[in-house]
């Protein structure tokens, strides 16, 4: 990545993240050398000396719920009659192949794909530790290692939530299984080693930090989750779970320890202001109120929970609880498609219209999603602010005609990230003009990564 440079920027329409939905014009940016703001200033004339962002100017957009290596699986698991079960098979062959230099190239990839649909942070929920079989690498966090070196090259940042996984589920009767076949590469044997690791892999990068997780209820038995949830409080980083996703977990979680998932990540400590629940799909009325006290931020991810045939969340009823977006498998990399997959998902629940509305939406694309990564000084327009932001064009066949007043709506229920012009963060240019610009192949690379991994 090339040095932030100071920059005057002049956005013709931004959304800046203050307010509610609405975009202002003529906002002035200025970014300082450290890659931050110094200045922003609406309602100005064009200075002659500042750079012309024509369009909509949003903050950087953060995806917090990324498995980078699913990206191999888009286009060839979404047909037929199978199920979340049958499709975690398929995935499971593809972890199977991966090495750290396989998996660099392809989250390099799939990382410049992030970029250039206005990412600028991503929630990297890591559990492919261990080579095949379990068999420790020489550095056991090279996997790790591999995703900050490629969201470093792609000019993304990374929070590595690393996974403890510990089980590989939870049977109808509520016995926790062992791990089996691809698994074996997620585990560390226990909650004491998967500690260990976390700390050994000391993030020094500005561009990265460490993130803490639990698989899920199915994966981390309940007497192990008070440490996960510890560590996570001790070394104040971010706690991420896959919660509910899926009615028979529910049953299982029901089976073994008489609580839903949610009751029982509250009791083990694990349901705090540093959570994210994602999917949060099958909740009851006591696991909504419990969320709502904690102050944990709710992840949704619409198109896998569609593609997956998961179900409809409650978001409506969840909210004020903050939210937060993910592509999760990469079906597609498109966070306007996730921020307006949340809202429609809600109308087809609720049968009812405009239940959340275009600052709540945009709030979860940006500065709330960069919170619950532990980037609280990123996601809005504000002096101070890392200078991240994303450029939508509005005179592309999809948005042509749109009142600019108005980009704001247009870009979340019309734009596609094909849209996205400019992409800068800390300060750096990521994309120019629709380009990567330190994977101008972007399409090439993914291509040779995955082809590489499936043939
Ligand atoms: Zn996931």
């Amino acid at each position: 990545m090339t040095a932030p440079t100071t920059a005057r920027l002049w956005c013709e329409w931004a959304w800046t993240g203050s307010g509610g939905g609405a975009p202002e014009h003529g906002v002035l940016l200025e970014v300082g050398a450290d890659g931050r703001l110094t200045r922003v200033e609406s309602g100005t004339p064009r200075p002659p000396d500042a750079e012309h962002l024509a369009g909509l100017t949003l903050p950087g957009l953060a995806n917090a719920h990324s498995h980078a290596f699913h990206r191999a699986l888009r286009g060839r698991t979404h047909t037929g009659s199978g199920s979340f079960w049958t499709w975690r098979e398929v995935m499971y062959r593809a972890a199977d192949r991966l090495d750290p230099d396989r998996y660099l190239r392809l989250a390099r990839a799939a990382y410049a794909e992030m970029a250039l649909s206005g990412v600028t942070c991503v929630g990297e929920f890591h559990y492919l530790h261990h080579g095949p079989g379990g068999v420790r690498y020489d550095d056991p966090n090279a996997m790790g290692r591999a995703l900050v070196a490629a969201a470093a090259d792609a000019g993304v940042r990374l929070t590595l939530l690393d996974v403890c996984y510990l089980s590989g589920g939870l049977d109808a009767r509520g016995e926790h299984l062992p791990l089996a076949g691809p698994q074996l590469r997620f585990g560390d044997g226990s909650v004491d080693a998967w500690a260990e690791r976390v700390a050994a892999l000391d993030l020094a990068d500005a561009h990265a930090r460490p993130g803490a997780a639990a698989h899920s209820v199915r994966a981390v038995p309940a007497d192990r989750l008070p440490r996960v949830a510890a560590l996570a409080e001790e070394r104040d980083l971010p706690l991420h779970v896959h919660v509910s996703e899926q009615p028979a977990e529910n049953s299982a979680c029901l089976a073994a320890y008489g609580r839903t998932p949610v009751a029982l990540l509250a009791d083990s400590g694990a349901l705090t202001e540093r959570t994210s629940l994602v999917h949060a799909t099958h909740l009851t009325d006591d696991d909504v109120a419990a969320v709502r006290r904690s102050g944990a931020t709710v992840c949704l991810c619409p198109t896998t929970e569609r593609d997956l045939a998961d179900g409809l969340p409650r978001t409506g009823d969840l909210v004020p609880a903050p939210l937060s977006l993910g592509t999760d498998q990469h079906a597609q990399l498109d966070m306007f498609a996730e921020a307006r997959g949340v809202e429609l998902h809600e109308r087809l629940r609720t049968h009812r219209r405009g239940v959340l509305g275009t600052g709540i939406l945009l709030r979860a694309a940006t500065v709330q999603g960069h919170a619950s990564l532990g980037w609280p000084d990123a996601g809005s327009l504000t002096p101070g602010a890392r200078a991240d932001l994303a450029n939508v064009a509005l005179d592309g066949v999809r948005l042509a005609g749109a009142d600019p007043a108005h980009s704001t709506d247009a870009v979340l229920f019309a734009a596609t990230a094909a849209d996205v012009r400019h992409v800068m963060a800390d300060g750096r240019w990521t994309v120019r003009d629709g380009v990567h610009t330190a994977v101008p192949d972007t399409a090439g690379e993914l291509d040779t990564a995955i082809k590489e991994l499936l043939r």
